[in-house]
């Protein structure tokens, strides 16, 4: 799945929320989050984020990766 980074922190432009076919990003306290079990993998939302806070979880960089786990703990606990 794809993920948003911390790029988005005190962001959210929500212009990924728009593109997303299966409506699968949620808003947050100060971020938005991707579902990943939703997410298809299309790519849709990667470019249109103003801060290029959006990666395909396989290519995030180092200091995002711990957005793997914390996009993935915010579904468990909603
Ligand atoms: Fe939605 Fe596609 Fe982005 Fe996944 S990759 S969050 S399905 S727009």
């Amino acid at each position: 799945p794809y993920v948003i980074g911390a790029e988005c922190i005190d962001t959210t432009d929500m212009s990924c929320v728009e593109e997303c076919p299966v409506d699968c990003i949620y808003e947050g306290d100060r971020k938005l989050y991707i579902n990943p079990k939703e997410c298809i993998d299309c790519g849709a939302c990667e470019p249109v984020c103003p801060v290029e806070a959006i990666a395909q979880d396989r290519r995030v960089s180092d200091e995002n990766e711990p957005h793997i786990d914390d996009n993935r703990r915010f579904f468990v606990e909603v």
